[in-house]
């Protein structure tokens, strides 16, 4: 997925001291993905006072979405550098074409993992038969280590086992003594889960992660506190364990939590780096190599098989990008 939005504003980041005690409830804001029936999705990261939960940076929720009313995805070629996409379905199929040669059907259950490393495109449309598409795409940070590494592309199904009666699948890092075989390169966790009504579990978690609980459906409570559909839940580290229930209808959620990300990044439209004019030196090479030039050796290399143009940055904004981190780091 891209950020689509005409003009991405810099969000900077503040403490927020209700952090520091019990659940933050993070709302999400209603994006709409372009095109004249565009889809919305609701967006929870980043947001003002919290632009990371571990090394997750972006976290896109959207559906359940009837394609025929809004036309689906249509994402054309976009870059990334830095981050890792994260698409996890529930609903639907989506294509997936990018510039390591990688053509892929994103479906439930089944997680695929682009790690941008330096620089990637991809583009990104759900299938002619897909009526309803229903999922998220989250975005990690990478850390210093990883960040100018060569752009890879995988796919993992994660076993789907019972926890005190709900249903869990890690698709990336660990948890409950499970771990993705897909590359993390932070400690980490995503998963999902599904509580049948009326369940309440006991997670154990590492306590030097920070969680979010991302509801899709269904009445959820984190440690005892309504965390509303679309919304995310954020408990800070220093627990050793999170409680989840669902109410009167069972719950679908998605798990994300890690370590503290512990480097200040500069995130802006499709990409995360470290400073202001790493960002502008990105943008400058996506427009001169790909929009203009639409050059197949330069840092983005191309993507084949999609049926159109590829995105044109946005305008960078007045004055200069700032670095956001955790509150307090
Ligand atoms: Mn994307």
């Amino acid at each position: 997925m891209s950020n689509l939005e005409v003009e991405p504003q810099e969000i900077v980041c503040e403490a927020d001291s209700s952090a520091l005690s019990g659940v933050e409830i993070l709302e999400p804001r209603l994006v709409p993905l372009g095109g004249p029936r565009a889809m919305t999705v609701r967006r929870t990261l980043p947001q003002r006072g919290r632009s990371l939960v571990g090394a997750w940076c972006f976290a896109d929720h959207y559906g359940p979405d009837d394609v025929a009313a809004t036309g689906g995805m249509d994402v054309p070629p976009h870059p990334h550098t830095g981050l890792q996409t994260v698409s996890w379905l529930f609903a639907g199929e989506i294509e997936h074409r990018d510039s390591t040669g990688a053509h892929a059907i994103v479906r439930p259950g089944e997680l695929n993992l682009m790690t941008a490393g330096r620089g990637i495109q991809h583009s990104e449309v759900s299938m002619p038969d897909t009526s309803t598409l229903h999922g998220v795409q989250l975005w990690t940070a990478l850390p210093e280590s990883a960040r100018n590494g060569a752009p890879f592309f995988e796919r993992f199904v994660p076993e789907v086992y019972d926890h005190e009666g709900a249903r869990v699948s890690v698709f990336l890092g660990s948890l409950l003594g499970r771990s993705s075989k897909a590359s993390a390169f932070t400690p980490i966790v995503g998963a999902q889960l599904d509580l049948p009504a009326g369940t309440r579990i006991q997670i154990p978690v590492e306590t030097s992660f920070e969680h979010g609980l991302l509801v899709d459906s269904g009445t959820a409570f984190l440690d005892g506190a309504l965390v509303p559909v679309g919304s995310i839940g954020y408990r800070a580290p220093g627990v050793d364990r999170i409680e989840l229930s669902a109410g009167s209808e069972p719950v679908r959620a998605v798990l994300i939590g890690g370590e503290p990300f512990p480097e200040a990044i500069v995130m802006w439209w499709n990409f995360v780096g470290r400073s202001h004019d790493e960002i502008v030196a990105s943008r400058s090479r996506w427009m001169s190599e790909v929009i203009e030039d639409g050059d197949p050796a330069g840092l983005f290399g191309e993507v084949n098989g999609y049926d159109g143009s590829a995105l044109r940055a946005p305008e960078l904004p007045l004055g200069r990008l700032r670095p956001r981190g955790q509150p307090g780091v």
